[in-house]
């Protein structure tokens, strides 16, 4: 009889443990070939495409531990699939699904030419807790707001399998003229300076997923509740690039944290309803397919917005004069990551005060974030606009001053990112325009005068 082979398409599920499609398509199958297409109609930002360079060789790592490989294609998937699958008689090929508009409509068109080929096809559910088609309100449409999705979601939860990795993955070893290296997809350049700031923060990998989450769990949760809001002190997870590569699954976050006894409630209460906004972020991407360009409430298509190229440019800078804001700025450029309250702050600041779109906004994150996330970062740039599914309401605008003074008292965060002010006394590391000969630059707004302007903007489209 035949060999059966299958293919195993990696995409953002870069794990081995808790990914039932490929330990299915190694027990279907008598070897299987692991594969990664660089698509490069796909699109991704430079600091994703670095964390994907190392992530992808961790996966390596780990399949050749297991006396397999991955096999590295640049093109479009499908011919790729379908050169494989003729010079390899393949018969099966498993994949974890997406959820976005693009990768949708691109993997409905394989699935079904592969079938024409008759190719066994099968798809899973890899990077959510909740398939977004099973959650619905009573009426039987989407839910619009988090509270009672969330509360739904937990309802009809079922206890889940924690799955180990495959202890052994029987490879075939092809050699194919279209065989790529992770150097061919020409994430970066390996000389350019940013990236050894990346390389200082972050590990990418299953590997580090799981440590990171394990200290995490064991260590730093109990403080979630009260310490989430503080840039100043280290009580979040950080694991949001982990999940959005898959190299962690957020099952495994959900159960292990769920089954905790010892977590206090409320840190344990807060930190699942976090994985839950993920989920609510997918779940408004896949039931509105343009959640990354257009804004979910109609009216917000009429806001009177306002471009100024050199105050956009002083924001992106982290030189707006307002610390926090400068401060969350730089942290990006430098780190590709924001602590989320000062996501806000800064988000908030570009929308509000500068009354520039979201959209400039958005695409700056995609570009500088590590965990840039195309539902998650649409729905939260559109949350903090006020023109997202249970948004924040637009006319609560932030203080960048007062939430300095609440949320990083000391203004550690900020000497922490702005050389400048380290030295300077706390009573004006958040306002320093108030000490005399200050050398700090000077703010390039007016809160006043700003928050009245974005105010009666919105009155426009709120009387319309
Ligand atoms: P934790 O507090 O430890 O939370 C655990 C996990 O829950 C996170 O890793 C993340 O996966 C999820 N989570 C937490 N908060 C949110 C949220 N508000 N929305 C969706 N998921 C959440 N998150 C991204 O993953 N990618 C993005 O591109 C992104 N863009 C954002 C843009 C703006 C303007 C704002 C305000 C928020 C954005 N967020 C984004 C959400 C949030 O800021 C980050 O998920 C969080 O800061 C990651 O840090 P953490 O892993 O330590 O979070």
């Amino acid at each position: 009889m035949e060999e059966k082979i299958g293919i195993f398409w990696f995409r953002q599920d870069l794990r081995l443990h808790d990914n039932l499609a490929i330990l299915d398509l190694i027990k279907d199958c008598d070897k299987i070939i692991p594969v990664y297409i660089f698509d490069n109609d796909a699109i991704i930002g430079s600091a994703s495409k670095w964390w994907l360079y190392y992530s992808l060789d961790s996966l390596d790592k780990s399949l050749r531990l297991k006396n397999s490989r991955l096999f590295y294609f640049n093109g479009q998937p499908y011919k790729i699939l379908k050169t494989i699958s003729h010079d390899h008689k393949i018969s099966n090929i498993y994949w974890n699904r997406l959820y976005d508009k693009y990768s949708i409509e691109r993997d409905s068109k394989i699935k079904e030419n592969l079938k024409k080929l008759n190719i066994n096809v099968k798809t899973y559910q890899g990077s959510l807790i909740n398939e977004p088609w099973k959650i619905k309100n009573k009426s039987n449409s989407f839910f619009k707001v988090f509270t009672p999705f969330w509360k739904t979601c937990l309802e009809e939860n079922q206890p889940i399998k924690l799955l180990s990795p495959p202890s052994k993955i029987e490879t075939l070893f092809i050699k194919s003229s279209l065989l790529a290296s992770k150097d061919d997809f020409k994430l970066f350049d390996q000389k350019a300076t940013w990236i050894n700031k990346l390389a200082l923060n972050w590990v990418p990998g299953e590997e580090q997923a799981l440590k990171n989450f394990k200290n995490f769990k064991n260590k730093v949760i109990e403080n979630y509740s009260d310490g989430r809001d503080r840039p100043d002190k280290n009580y979040t997870s950080k694991l949001s690039p982990y999940l959005h590569f898959g190299e962690i699954s957020p099952e495994r976050i959900f159960e292990e944290i769920k089954k905790k006894k010892i977590i206090k409630n409320k840190s344990k209460k807060k930190f699942l309803a976090e994985i839950g906004w993920r989920e609510f972020s997918y779940y408004l991407l896949y039931h509105f397919k343009n959640l990354d360009t257009e804004n979910f409430q109609k009216k917000f298509d009429k806001f009177p917005w306002l471009f100024d190229k050199n105050l956009f440019t002083r924001w992106k800078k982290g030189q707006t004069g307002f610390p926090i804001v400068d401060a969350g700025m730089r942290q990006l450029w430098e780190t590709g990551y924001i602590h989320n309250r000062v996501r806000m702050i800064v988000a908030s600041f570009l929308v509000k005060n500068l009354q520039i779109h979201w959209h400039y906004g958005r695409d700056w994150f995609w570009e500088c974030l590590v965990d840039a996330d195309l539902a998650s970062n649409s729905a939260s740039w559109q949350w903090v606009a006020g023109s997202g599914a249970d948004a924040a309401p637009y006319f609560r605008i932030f203080n960048p001053v007062l939430q300095s003074k609440k949320f990083d008292p000391e203004g550690e965060y900020i000497r922490k990112y702005i050389p400048e002010l380290s030295r300077i006394e706390s009573k004006y590391i958040h306002s320093p325009w108030e000490k005399q000969n200050n050398e700090y630059i000077q703010p390039i707004i007016d809160l006043k005068v700003s928050r009245e302007k974005a105010l009666s903007f919105y009155n426009q489209i709120s009387k319309s």
